[in-house]
C-alpha cells in the first residue's frame, strides 16, 4: 500500500472538495451537535433532495434536543411520515431522551460515548464528532467503504468482518492531522462517494471527468473498478400476503397503532391479518366476512359481523421492503354503529384529521388513490 498516498489522501480530497464538492447544504457548517445528528440520521436512507425538503421542517418543529425529547412519539412519527425506515424516528426520540437524562441535554463529544446512544452507530458517531466537535474520528458508511476498497484494492465483501476491520484501520490512518480539517474532510469523503466514486457510474468509467485519484487508484489501474467491493449475490426476497380492513363509519375510519418493533412500528395503519407466505390464487376466491373479520380483528369479529352494512373487496397493493415484498388485499367495510371498537390501539379518526397521525406511505397513497383524502388532509 502506498505510504505516500496515505499521507496525501486527505489533502487531495479536501482540494477536490473545494472545486467539486457539495456546498451550501442547510446542515453544513453547523456545529450544533443536535442539528448535525438529525441531518446524519435523516440522510442515512433518504436521498439528499428529499432531506433538503424535510430537514428544515423537522428542525422547525423540533428545534432542540429538549423539544424533541418532550414531544409525543406520535408527533415525531407523523413528522417523519414518508421518509421510511421508521425505526430511525423512534431511535431519534429515544436518543433525545437519553441525551436529556444521561448527559444533561448536551451531546458528548467523545465518539465512543456517542456510539452508546440509541440509533447511533460507529460511523454516525464519527460524523457527529467530526462535524460538531472537530474530533479526529473516522466515518465508514457504504460510500466510504467503496472508495477505500477501490483506491487501496481491499479485497472482501461488505459482509465480512475482516474486510470491515481493515477498512476501519485504514480510515483512521487516512485522517487529516489537523483536527480543524475534520469537518471539510468528512464532508469531502461523503460527497466524493455520492457523486464521483459512485457505485455504478464512477467518473473514471464515464470519462466525463478526470478523477483526482486516477493515477493512484488500484482498482482503476487494474481496470477492475466495478469489482470493488465484491458483491454478494442476494437471495430473492420472500413475498407475503395479508388482508387489511378499511373500516368506515361516516367520515371516520378505524386505525390501529402498530407494535413498536414491527415494520412501520408505532405508526397508525389499517388493521391487518397475520402475513402469510404468498400463494398464488388464494385471493381469487372471495372470503366470507366472518372468516375475514376473524383473521384481522378476532376480538372484534362478532361485533363486526353484527354491525357490517356493506363489505367490498378493494384493490390489492404491493409494497417492496428492503428484504421482503408484501401484497395487501384491502377490504372496505361500512358499519352501522362505531361504538365498542376503540381501545388504546384502535382509534376512530376522521379523514380530515389523518394528518395528525403518522401513517405508512403506502396507506396514504391508497387513501389518496381511493379519493378518500386530499393531500391537505394528510399534512400535519
Ligand atoms: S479512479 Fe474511479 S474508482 Fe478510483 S477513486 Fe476515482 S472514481 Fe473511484
Amino acid at each position: 500500500m502506498s505510504k505516500a498516498l496515505i499521507l496525501e489522501f486527505s489533502k487531495k480530497l479536501i482540494s477536490w472538495h473545494a472545486v467539486d464538492g457539495r456546498h451550501g447544504l442547510p446542515w453544513q457548517g453547523n456545529r450544533d451537535p443536535y442539528a448535525v445528528w438529525v441531518s446524519e440520521i435523516m440522510l442515512q436512507q433518504t436521498q439528499v433532495a428529499t432531506v433538503l425538503e424535510r430537514y428544515p421542517r423537522f428542525m422547525k418543529r423540533f428545534p432542540t434536543v429538549k423539544k424533541l425529547a418532550a414531544a409525543d412519539i406520535d408527533e415525531v412519527l407523523a413528522e417523519w411520515a414518508g421518509l421510511g425506515y421508521y425505526s430511525r424516528a423512534r431511535n431519534l426520540h429515544a436518543c433525545a431522551k437519553q441525551v436529556m437524562v444521561d448527559f444533561s441535554g448536551q451531546f458528548p463529544k467523545d465518539p465512543v460515548l456517542l456510539e452508546q446512544l440509541k440509533g447511533i452507530g460507529r460511523s454516525t458517531a464519527g460524523a457527529i464528532a467530526a462535524f460538531a466537535f472537530h474530533e479526529r474520528a473516522p466515518i465508514l458508511d457504504a460510500n466510504v467503504k467503496r472508495i477505500l476498497a477501490r483506491i487501496f484494492a481491499i479485497e472482501g465483501t461488505l459482509q465480512e468482518k475482516v474486510f470491515e476491520s481493515r477498512l476501519w484501520e485504514l480510515a483512521i490512518e487516512l485522517l487529516p492531522k489537523k483536527s480543524e480539517e475534520m469537518p471539510i474532510y468528512t464532508q469531502a469523503l461523503m460527497d466524493f462517494g455520492a457523486t464521483w466514486c459512485s457505485a455504478r457510474k464512477p467518473v473514471c468509467l464515464s470519462g466525463l471527468q478526470k478523477c483526482v485519484f486516477a493515477k493512484n487508484c488500484q482498482a482503476n489501474l487494474s481496470d477492475q473498478v466495478l469489482s470493488f467491493p465484491k458483491k454478494v449475490i442476494k437471495a430473492k426476497s420472500p413475498e407475503f400476503d395479508c388482508d387489511m380492513l378499511l373500516l368506515r363509519h361516516g367520515d371516520s375510519m378505524l386505525l390501529q397503532k402498530r407494535p413498536s418493533k414491527a415494520i412501520w412500528g408505532g405508526l397508525w395503519s389499517l388493521p391487518e391479518s397475520v402475513w402469510r407466505a404468498k400463494s398464488s390464487g388464494e385471493h381469487a376466491k372471495e372470503l366470507k366476512s366472518a372468516e375475514l373479520f376473524e383473521r384481522i380483528l378476532p376480538e372484534k369479529a362478532k361485533a363486526l359481523q353484527k354491525q357490517c352494512q356493506k363489505i367490498q373487496r378493494g384493490p390489492q397493493i404491493k409494497h417492496v421492503f428492503t428484504h421482503r415484498r408484501l401484497w395487501m388485499q384491502i377490504w372496505e367495510v361500512h358499519i352501522k354503529d362505531p361504538s365498542n371498537f376503540a381501545n388504546s390501539d384502535l382509534r376512530w379518526i376522521s379523514l380530515q384529521s389523518l394528518g395528525a397521525y403518522g401513517l405508512p406511505q403506502p396507506i396514504k397513497m391508497l387513501l389518496q388513490g381511493l379519493n378518500l383524502v386530499r393531500d391537505d388532509d394528510l399534512k400535519n
